[in-house]
């Protein structure tokens, strides 16, 4: 019987294959106390499949090869260090030989503390990393009841197969990947999560939050993934399979048109050219921008860096990834924003304050970072040496006034006198540039204008705290919409203002990325947008088929709205009359 299942999609797509149910083995718990005898037994049951579980993730590393090697590297890096964690270590032991628990009883228990207090956490980034634990947990645990026979352990082909489960380890995905899974389907686990930027790097369909799948589906049921419309149909019917024929066609089709479009200028059907930037976190993305034709990395989120590792970066491990991008962007400029942690981002180090009553309010970005001017230092020093490589400009993050900026040019200058001191080379030229996110900055732009070389529009942030709306509350969704009239006032004048002072300035928030805000975003006078590189090709073609003079000649009528259904309006009035009288 045709079934069919709800769940998120985190990599789109469509995908027909065959269950294979990956039984989250947290499960098997054997909850009995333990005799003292067993004690001694257990622990060393509990330490062996440890190793194993240490030795398979050292295995995985040698394993890897190309692009994603050094995304995928770092997940299984993090797993291996939670495996050394003294104190999850420690209180394992102490549950067996104090406890008298079994070891997979002794591991749930700690997954579970551990689980709660990720769980805790407000953002959404930062919880799906709870994520991790159950996997690196549940990785110790099918160490414990597994075969002992190295080749009963290897994993089986995946050819043809959908995985379901709870959750999937990144270093799963990408052995699955290889041995021809076809996509997942999982009950839990976020969009945010590195498993599901992994899937959209494979472009393997992936569901999550599809709530009764591992209740649902059995071992080889046939299961058609639709993660365009976030559904999984199980048993589907001949209709159902039509579809994703057809499906597959359009799909084929449109990935050979939009391919021709990753070496083709960006020119909108009036010829004027718009630059396309890339954001970036993970090596990954920096081989799809170079893929997609980017123009430069608009965006490289320098945090990424810091919420990765236990401690803080050192300068040559900061300076090694920065040039790595650099150096692969191979000439094409690469902006760098220094850290933005604080708010929903907190490090393992530390550094973000914690318990702020309101800190998307508080101590973030620049702020965060002028209170650590040493620890900024060290960034800023990192940066300046990796510039040496290729055209490096610098972003400050969550700027509120000029005087921002003046300290900021004050420790670049005191980093150059200290690296020139060592004997460092020293680029020439490095630009400095604001974010603006802050109303403040963005009201009185100008200002900011006169220390800033370039700008970049942070409208996810902006958008926040315009309309004083919470980015991560999906109960505000009816106000937090970047098409409110006040909103798109506040981005058309730092536009405008940047343009008359002759100074670059893009837009590098989600909205960039997202084609159905292309033309409003043109008719302001945008020319470079910076978005994450898997929307780069779809953003061309969308540019394409606009006529960029005419969405400027309307756009005093389309700001002039009183509401966001106005806005609306108005602009599928003037794109319909493009549509209306262009060859596309
Ligand atoms: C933004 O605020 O729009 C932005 C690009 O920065 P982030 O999403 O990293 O806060
Ligand atoms: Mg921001």
């Amino acid at each position: 019987m045709r079934i069919v299942l709800k769940g998120t999609p985190a990599a789109r797509g469509m995908t027909l294959g065959r269950a294979r149910l990956v039984q989250p083995s947290i499960l098997a718990v054997d909850m009995r106390m333990l005799e003292d005898a067993e004690v001694g037994p257990e622990i060393e049951r509990l330490h062996k499949a440890i190793d194993t579980a240490r030795t398979e993730l050292r295995e995985l590393r040698g394993k890897l090869h190309g692009a994603l090697a050094r995304e995928v590297g770092d997940f299984i890096d993090a797993h291996s260090l939670l495996l050394d964690d003294e104190e999850l270590l420690r209180g394992l032991d102490d549950l067996v030989a104090v406890g008298h628990y079994t070891a997979s009883a002794a591991l749930k228990m700690q997954r579970d503390r551990l689980a709660a207090v990720f769980d805790a956490m407000n953002d959404p980034y930062l919880k799906s990393r709870g994520e991790d634990i159950d996997q690196v947990i549940g990785r110790v645990m099918s160490a414990l009841n597994q075969p002992s026979s190295r080749e009963e352990r290897k994993l089986a082909s995946r050819v043809g197969e959908i995985v379901v489960s709870d959750t999937v380890a990144p270093a799963d995905m990408a052995g699955m990947a290889g041995q021809g899974m076809l996509g997942v389907i999982a009950s839990a686990g976020s969009i945010y999560s590195h498993s599901a930027i992994l899937a959209r790097s494979f472009n393997l369909p992936m569901l999550v939050g599809t709530r009764d799948a591992l209740a649902t589906i059995n071992d080889d049921d046939l299961v058609l993934i639709d993660a365009e419309l976030g559904e999984v149909i199980v048993h589907p019917t001949a209709q159902d399979l039509a579809r994703y024929r057809q499906w597959q066609r359009q799909a084929a089709a449109e990935g050979r048109r939009l391919a021709a479009l990753a070496t083709a200028p960006t020119l909108t059907r009036d010829g004027a050219h718009v630059r396309l930037y890339a954001n970036a976190e993970l090596a990954g993305d920096i081989t799809l921008a170079r893929a997609r034709g980017a123009d430069g990395i608009g965006l490289y989120r320098s945090e990424f860096l810091f919420l990765r590792q236990r401690g803080l970066p050192s300068e040559d491990e900061q300076f090694a990834a920065y040039r790595d991008v650099v150096l692969g962007m191979g000439g094409l400029p690469v902006t760098i924003r220094t850290l933005d942690l604080g708010a929903d981002k907190a490090d393992s180090a530390g550094l973000a304050l914690r318990g702020e009553e309101n800190p998307a309010l508080g101590v973030r970005g620049i702020r965060l970072s002028l209170r650590y001017a040493d620890i900024f230092s060290v960034q800023l020093r990192a940066i300046l040496r990796a510039a040496c490589y290729g055209p490096v400009r610098i972003l400050i993050p969550m700027v509120t006034h000029l005087g921002e900026l003046t300290a900021v040019r004050n420790l670049i200058k005191k980093a150059r006198e200290d690296l020139a001191r060592q004997g460092q080379e020293l680029p020439e030229r490095l630009d400095i540039g604001a974010m603006i996110e802050v109303p403040a900055a963005a009201i009185s732009v100008t200002s900011i204008l006169a220390k800033a070389d370039f700008l970049a529009i942070g409208t996810n942030d902006l958008a926040q705290y315009v309309l004083a709306a919470d980015r991560n509350n999906d109960a505000l969704d009816g106000i937090y919409d970047p098409l409110q009239p006040a909103f798109l006032r506040l981005i058309a004048h730092v536009i405008a203002s940047a343009r008359r002072a002759k100074k670059p300035v893009s837009l590098c928030g989600e909205i960039a990325g997202d084609t159905q805000f292309t033309a409003l975003l043109l008719a302001m006078g945008l020319e470079e947008f910076s978005m994450h590189p898997g929307q780069l090709l779809q953003v061309r073609d969308r540019l394409t088929k606009l006529d960029c003079a005419a969405l400027r000649r309307a756009a005093p009528r389309l700001f002039r709205a009183h509401t966001r259904d106005e806005v609306e309006e108005r602009l599928l009035e003037v794109v319909a009359k493009q549509e209306g009288c262009g060859e596309t």
